[in-house]
């Protein structure tokens, strides 16, 4: 008795051999193309900021949006200290579903997606705002994120030298390694300290991972023409650029009134102006008007880049002949008797099939 398809599943090792056919940096640009084509219908998008519950070490956040065919939703986690647990810093998944129906059509991991769908709006908002002679990025912070950003900055903006900096130096050999693997033809240097390494490059990527009001980069690192592309300071009180670096810089956002409260924006009052990003797509707005001008990008992440990400996967999955479908919906002859799931004789009876005591609350 099949009336319905169930929503089709995808695994971290799905999406990663998704990935690997279609090669990496493919599918960085493919993402990006997703994400651009859906900013540039901005309008036609529900959007709200996401809802995010906060504890001492971290945050869970819900990120829904939906347009008049699609719904999407993202569950995700930042704990900076999980790395210790051999836990990752941020673990996600989602859905994406049928707005007629409201059926879920997809339930996929998105821890793997999230970076992927990061690294590529920000090339997208690099390509858009830096200086179109960009060649050097400093990647301050060096884990789980970081190829993600290099390979999509290679790809979409054409850096091809990498300066590396982690308060954490293992971490920093790994991105090395991972490096002159994947992008072979790049140059690789690694430094002591933020300062050294931001010295003199074209683009600054902040990806840090701390649940404090850093200040990796002062307003005295600036030079004329940078980017910055802030990736880490996406939750109250989890910041990495001094407000001085704001306050000398043209800075873009994803959604302002999530920005507001989450971003390194949440540092200034509420007359400071920036402008969102989906504007300077469509041609609303300009972004970078001289040379010598410094643009931020201050992402934190929202939710119609899931959506782009997840309609991406989706159109991937639909295209593939053995995809696991996973029985998350009741099939039912009959839709409204729900009670026939639990309706054998004997359960009606009331003989319970154990009798072990309610689990306590874990
Ligand atoms: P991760 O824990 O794997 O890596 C973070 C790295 O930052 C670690 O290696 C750590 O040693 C390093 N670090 C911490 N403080 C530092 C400092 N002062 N100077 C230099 N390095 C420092 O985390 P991740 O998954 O790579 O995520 C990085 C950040 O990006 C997190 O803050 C996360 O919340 C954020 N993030 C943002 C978005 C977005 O859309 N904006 C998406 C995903 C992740």
């Amino acid at each position: 008795m099949k009336h319905f398809a169930q929503p089709k599943f995808l695994s971290p090792i799905d999406v990663a051999l998704i990935v690997q056919r279609r090669g990496p940096r493919r599918v960085l640009r493919e993402i990006a193309t997703a994400i651009e084509e859906d900013f540039l219908r901005w309008q036609e998008f529900d959007k709200s900021p996401r809802v995010a519950n906060h504890s001492e070490n971290g945050v869970i956040e819900l990120m829904p949006v939906a347009d008049t065919k699609r719904y999407a939703f993202k569950y995700v986690n930042g704990h900076p200290k999980n790395t210790r647990e051999k836990l990752p810093t941020v673990m996600a998944f989602g859905v994406l579903a049928d707005v007629e129906t409201g059926m879920p059509l997809l339930l996929s991991e998105m821890t793997l997606t999230t970076a992927l769908r990061t690294a590529a709006m920000s090339a997208l908002a690099a390509q858009k705002l830096a200086r179109k002679n960009s060649r050097k990025m400093a990647i301050i912070g060096n884990g789980a994120q970081s190829e993600f950003q290099a390979l999509a900055f290679h790809e979409m903006v054409g850096i091809d030298q990498f300066h590396l900096f982690d308060v954490d130096a293992s971490a920093t050999e790994k991105l090395v390694k991972n490096l002159q693997r994947a992008l072979p033809s790049c140059a690789i240097k690694t430094f002591k300290c933020t300062r050294d390494a931001v010295r003199g490059v074209d683009v600054i990527t902040t990806v840090t991972a701390d649940k404090t009001n850093a200040t990796i980069i002062t307003a005295d690192m600036l030079e004329p023409g940078m980017h910055i592309n802030g990736v880490g300071g996406d939750c109250p009180g989890k910041t990495e650029l001094h407000a001085d670096v704001l306050r000398a810089s043209k800075v873009f956002v994803e959604y302002e009134p999530q920005t507001r409260v989450e971003g390194d924006l949440q540092q200034m009052d509420a007359e400071f102006a920036v402008t969102e990003f989906w504007q300077v797509i469509n041609g609303e707005r300009g972004g970078r008007s001289a040379d010598a001008d410094i643009t931020l990008f201050d992402s934190v992440g929202f939710a119609v880049e899931d959506f782009s990400a997840l309609r991406y996967l989706y159109a991937q999955v639909c295209d593939l002949k053995s995809v696991e479908q996973i029985e998350l919906v009741p099939q039912l002859s009959d839709p409204k008797n729900l009670f026939s799931l639990i309706a054998a004789d004997d359960t009606l009876r009331g003989f319970a099939a154990t009798d072990a005591p309610v689990a306590a609350y874990v």
